[in-house]
C-alpha cells in the first residue's frame, strides 16, 4: 500500500502524514468532462479515499479529443460519463471508494451529494451550478476548488468558507446576454488540462491541512499565449453569500430547461418525474419513432429530433438550442 504512493510521500509537501490524511478523505466532484476527468484521474491515483463524481451526460466522440478518462468503446456502449469514470477508476486504484453518480446537480438535490465531502471540486461547463456550488459550501463550511476552461484559457481560485472571498465576492451572479461556451468558442485540450491539474494541486493541499500554501488569488491561464496571471480577490461588503444568504441554493434562480455547452442541446429537468422505467418507457414510443436503450438510458428519434431521456426523468434535446422546443417535445413524447 505504502509502494504505490512512495513517489508522492517523497515528496516533502505530502510525506507520510499527507498520505493517511489523504486516504481518509472525501471529495466530490461536480462534472466529469475535461476538468472532472483530469481531476478524478489524479486523486483517485493520489489515493484519495472516496471520490464521488457527478455527471449528468453521456460520453460521445467529440468528448474524446480532451476527456481523458474515456475511450471509444464507452461512446459505443452509450455510457454516461460518471458510470465510464467509475468502471475506469476502479481499474486504476482498487483501494479507493470510487462513486460515480448519474445525475444533475440542482438546488434540492446538491446538499445530499455534499454532506459528507470535505471538499468539492469544480468541474463544470455552466456557471449557474458553480453558485449553487458556492452557495451549498459556504453553508456547510465546505471548501471547494472553483475551474473553468474554454478556447485556450481558463481560471481557478480555492474557496475555504470563513477564510477566502467566494465565488459571489468577484461575481454577484452569472453573467446575462451571450456568453462564450464550448460551442461558440471551442476548446482545446490542454486548457482544461492544466485548469484540472491545478485545482488537483489545490485539492491535495487543502486535504492534507497545508493551509497556507493554499492558493487564495484567481489564477488566469492562457495555454496558447503561455500566460499565467494572479489575480488579488477581495471580500465583498455586500456578498449575499458570505453573509448566510443562499439565493442560489434557495432556487431562486434554478430553471427547468439549460443550454449544454458544447453540444448543440438543451436539458430538459422535470423534478416530478423520478424513477421512470425505461423499458416501459420504449415499449410507449416504439410505434411513434425510433428507439434504442440499456439500463442507463433510452434513445428517441422521432421527425429529426434526437431525445434521449435517463431514469430520473431528465432529457437531453440534441441538434437545437431551442429550450420551448425542448420542453414542447417532452411534454409530448414523455409528459411532464
Ligand atoms: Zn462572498
Amino acid at each position: 500500500m505504502i509502494d504505490r504512493y512512495s513517489r508522492q510521500t517523497l515528496f516533502s509537501g505530502i510525506g507520510e502524514e499527507g498520505q493517511k490524511r489523504l486516504g481518509n478523505s472525501c471529495v466530490v466532484i461536480i462534472g466529469c468532462g475535461a476538468l472532472g476527468t483530469i481531476i478524478a484521474t489524479s486523486l483517485v491515483r493520489a489515493g484519495v479515499g472516496k471520490v464521488r463524481i457527478i455527471d449528468r451526460d453521456f460520453i460521445e466522440y467529440h468528448n474524446l479529443q480532451r476527456q481523458v478518462l474515456f475511450d471509444e468503446d464507452d461512446v459505443r456502449d452509450g455510457l454516461p460519463k460518471a458510470i465510464a469514470a467509475e468502471r475506469h477508476l476502479k481499474r486504476v486504484n482498487s483501494l479507493v471508494q470510487v462513486e460515480g453518480i448519474v445525475a444533475d446537480v440542482n438546488y434540492i438535490n446538491i446538499e445530499g451529494f455534499i454532506g459528507d465531502a470535505d471538499l468539492v471540486l469544480d468541474g463544470l461547463d455552466n456557471l449557474e451550478t458553480r453558485f449553487l456550488i458556492n452557495d451549498a459550501c459556504l453553508k456547510h463550511k465546505i471548501p471547494w476548488v472553483y475551474g473553468g476552461a474554454i478556447s485556450s484559457s481558463g481560471m481557478t481560485m480555492s474557496i475555504i468558507p470563513g477564510q477566502t472571498p467566494c465565488l459571489r465576492c468577484f461575481s454577484a451572479s452569472p453573467p446575462s446576454g451571450i456568453l462564450l461556451t464550448c460551442d461558440t468558442a471551442g476548446v482545446i485540450g490542454p486548457a482544461p488540462f492544466i485548469i484540472g491539474s491545478l485545482e488537483s494541486v489545490e485539492a491535495m493541499k487543502i486535504l492534507v491541512g497545508a493551509e497556507a500554501e493554499v492558493n487564495r488569488d484567481l489564477i488566469s491561464i492562457d495555454v496558447w499565449k503561455g500566460t499565467f496571471i494572479h489575480f488579488k480577490i477581495s471580500h465583498h461588503p455586500d456578498c449575499p453569500a458570505c453573509h448566510g444568504k443562499y439565493e442560489f441554493l434557495e432556487g431562486r434562480y434554478g430553471m427547468k430547461t439549460t443550454s449544454l455547452c458544447g453540444q448543440n442541446a438543451v436539458q430538459i429537468l422535470n423534478p416530478e418525474a423520478n424513477q421512470l422505467s425505461l423499458q416501459e418507457l420504449a415499449a410507449r414510443l416504439q410505434p411513434v419513432g425510433q428507439v434504442t436503450y440499456n439500463e442507463f438510458m433510452l434513445r428517441f428519434t422521432v421527425d429529426n429530433h434526437e431525445m434521449v431521456v435517463f431514469p430520473d426523468g431528465r432529457a437531453i434535446l440534441r441538434n437545437t438550442t431551442d429550450e420551448s422546443l425542448a420542453r414542447g417535445l417532452y411534454a409530448k413524447y414523455i409528459g411532464a
